[in-house]
């Protein structure tokens, strides 16, 4: 379904240039496509919280709503609408910052133990809420170069996942090792539903999500994980996953070591 294509006679430099030429007009093809996938699933995203705000707004406006509690009741509703699209809108721009040509990370080195710790401490209220009890295993020797900011963007966007794939009264453990002399490996494994296999290797797609319908009333924009690989890809790690459906699921960040 290419639009430009060469057919290619012969063996020689004409036929390698019409090679060549194919190949680049291919990529040229596939890099549109993804952009109109993605300007199409943004429109997607956003038109639904934009209608109900439109629907709750207008039955308000044409007195449909007849008691003071009913009208906090859509207010709420309104209220609960506009905060997923705040949320979405600034998860697509961190995303394009992080995308960008300038390099958007303020690296130092950092006690890796000391900012899980501290993000980790922010979350008590929501594991509580959700009765889930979180142990943790950190060795307090490791150093990385990161910017400090974005490697807590990354442990709050996984346990927030945790938290939100896990049913009440479930567990969560996060790990940190050293995995050989200059790697380390972070882990954080919650006892949630999990995620089937096929569905695996999809994790970190933009706006890809193991249960449509499901996962977006839950309120989750379905750019966390696209984020979480961008900020590891730009320190030099990885990501990867493993998990059993209704066993549950673990991410590890693997990660250089810092050495002076
Ligand atoms: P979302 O904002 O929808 O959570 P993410 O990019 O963070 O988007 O995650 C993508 C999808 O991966 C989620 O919609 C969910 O289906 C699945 N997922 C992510 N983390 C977990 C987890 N810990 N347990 C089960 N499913 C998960």
């Amino acid at each position: 379904d290419y639009k430009a294509q060469i057919p290619i006679r012969t063996d020689d430099e004409v036929g390698r240039l019409a090679k060549a030429f194919n190949v680049m007009a291919r990529s040229i093809d596939e890099e549109d496509m993804r952009k109109r996938e993605f300007l199409a699933n943004v429109s997607h995203e956003l038109r639904t919280p934009l209608s109900y705000v439109k629907g709750y707004s207008e039955a308000i406006l044409e007195g449909m709503v007849k008691t003071k509690d009913d009208e906090e009741k859509y207010v709420r509703l309104i209220h609960r609408e506009a905060s997923r699209m705040e949320r979405l809108v600034r998860d697509l721009l961190d995303l394009a910052q992080l995308e960008g040509k300038s390099v958007p990370l303020r690296k130092v080195p950092l006690v890796f133990s000391q900012v899980i710790e501290d993000t980790l401490a922010k979350y008590e209220p929501f594991l509580c809420e959700k009765q889930l009890s979180l142990t943790t295993d950190l060795n307090p020797d490791i150093i990385i170069e990161g910017d400090g900011d974005r490697i807590e963007q990354v442990i709050h966007n996984l346990l927030d996942n945790a938290i939100r794939y896990t049913p009440n009264g479930g567990t969560i453990h996060v790990q940190l090792e050293q995995t050989d002399p200059r790697h380390c490996q972070l882990m954080i494994r919650d006892s949630g539903k999990g995620i089937p296999k096929e569905k695996l290797p999809f994790l970190g797609q933009r706006f890809f999500r193991v249960d449509e319908a499901r996962t977006r009333k839950e309120g989750g924009t379905g750019l966390g994980l696209a984020i979480v690989k961008q900020i590891i890809y730009l320190h030099g790690g990885t990501v990867s996953f493993s998990s059993e459906e209704g066993k549950g699921t673990a991410v590890f960040i693997h990660l250089p070591i810092w050495t002076e």
